[in-house]
């Protein structure tokens, strides 16, 4: 058999696919969108189906668009077969779908007015609502720990990856020639101790692994140092009465987040103050998160005591349309506002830091990764004066940037998830993760396990 990664390979991180073809069987593990950069985008055009050929099922680790993004394409090239997924990945991933071909129509509208300009012909979007729903209709739910038949000769087992809801590392089986060969693919894996979610679970046998390596040079701050200093600040700008802006992630850094500030606020850390919950995206997230109890770890269900938990969320003011998020700006502080992007590189943080970042009462929190050539990354480069809609914008805002609230395991957890895996010497290929990460994370399974790790190509078979 052999699995070619189609993605998140050769030191690339998004677009996360691999096809998996025995004798009898041809799956792929995730479809996702390439993100970041023109050129990398490009790669979203180049025809995935013609490639593939006949498939029998697809199977999802989770929901993120760097995962799922491409699902729509697959039905394009005439894919027809069960979409294979946790309840509520099914449920996260349709949110994010929806909101991916609405963002690509409007980059195709935008696109298109400068094509005419130019005399050109215009370009259709990646795919449509209509490609999205059909993709939604093909998705199957399929519980943890439960081995299950995925294609001829193929059974897969599903565990918690303590990323986001729903998320999951998946073990094939697979027979070929009377013999079982197994696959393991971490898919993305939470750090220990993740806030709401289980921790990850490991398997025990593999044949092959494909580790996530996206922070495989280092661990984060710890958790607990990371709150300390996030209580601390929010004190400081609720004595002062200032604004705090928290561009943020809509699905699993938004809910994290809200549970923190509803356990700060109970155990009153920090006194009861106005949160805005800008972004329908999140807000929309927040309510599948509330759906799925059975996700939850121990530490929110002993902390709900019974309550559900929506009632973290019902402290939160929830501004669903673009007046009620105008309406913020009239506000006076204390406010904190939790908006997306994450990166700052659209949606309606853009609004908020273009009224607030030249005043000095606010803060800016930065919770995430802040990309290249994105206005986060300028800020947190400590850049004076920033441009927003094309206007100039003095850095007068006091910026945070907090390190510990990463959705993705260090290396040190990393480690620890493949430790059960060792001793059955697998074969392991790095991927997900940038070159200096993996190189990094290969230079420890060598010292540790004696284990030479694979950094694969895109397009790279490997065969056992
Ligand atoms: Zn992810």
């Amino acid at each position: 058999m052999k699995i070619t990664p189609l993605g998140a390979a050769g030191g690339e991180v998004t677009g996360s696919c691999y096809f998996v073809e025995s004798d009898k069987a041809r799956i792929l593990v995730d479809c996702g969108l390439f993100q970041g950069g023109r050129n990398i985008e490009s790669l979203n055009r180049s025809p995935l189906g013609d490639h593939l050929g006949h498939l029998d099922a697809v199977l999802l680790t989770h929901a993120h668009l760097d995962h799922v993004g491409r699902l729509p394409l697959l039905i394009r090239a005439g894919y027809r077969g069960p979409i294979l997924a946790t309840p509520a990945t099914i449920e996260l991933a349709a949110l994010v779908l929806h909101d991916a071909a609405k963002i690509q129509a409007q980059d195709a509208e935008r696109r298109n007015r400068h094509l005419q300009r130019a005399g050109e012909a215009p370009q259709a979007p990646l795919y449509t609502q209509e490609d999205v729903d059909a993709a939604l209709r093909l998705f199957q739910p399929i519980p943890y720990h439960q081995r299950f038949p995925v294609a001829p000769g193929v059974q897969a087992i599903y565990l918690e990856a303590g990323h986001m809801l729903g998320s999951a590392s998946i073990q094939l089986r697979v027979e070929e020639s009377g013999k079982t060969r197994v696959v393991v693919f971490s898919g993305d894996l939470g750090p220990r101790g993740v806030p709401i979610l289980k921790d990850s679970e490991t398997f025990t046998e593999a044949d092959l692994v494909f580790l996530e390596s996206t922070y495989g040079d280092r661990d984060h701050r710890s958790r607990e140092s990371t709150v300390a200093e996030f209580t601390g600040i929010v004190q400081a700008a609720v004595r002062e009465k200032g604004k705090i802006f928290v561009p943020t992630f809509a699905i699993g850094r938004a809910q994290g987040l809200i549970h923190m500030l509803a356990c700060l606020m109970e155990e009153k850390s920090i006194p009861s103050f106005p949160v805005y919950l800008d972004s329908p995206m999140a807000i929309e997230a927040s309510r599948i998160y509330t759906r799925h109890p059975e996700l939850y770890d121990d530490d929110l269900l002993d902390y709900l005591k019974g309550r559900p938990f929506s009632s973290d969320f019902a402290q939160v003011i929830m501004t669903a349309s673009a007046e009620e998020s105008k309406r913020i700006n009239e506000q006076p502080g204390p406010l904190l506002v939790l908006a997306g992007s994450g990166m700052c590189n659209a949606g309606r943080i853009l609004h908020h830091l273009r009224n607030n970042l030249w005043q000095p009462g606010s803060h800016v929190l930065m919770v995430g990764y802040q990309g290249h050539g994105t206005l986060g990354r300028q800020l947190v480069d400590g850049e004076k004066v920033v441009s927003i809609f094309g206007e100039k914008i003095a850095v007068k805002a006091r910026i945070h940037t907090l390190g510990g609230f990463s959705a993705h395991a260090g290396q040190t957890d990393l480690l620890n998830w493949f430790e059960p895996l060792a001793a059955r010497r697998p074969r392991v290929a790095l991927v997900h993760g940038e070159d200096t990460q993996r190189r990094a994370l290969a230079r420890c399974l060598s010292e540790r396990h004696q284990i030479h790790a694979h950094l694969p190509l895109m397009g790279e078979s490997l065969e056992i």
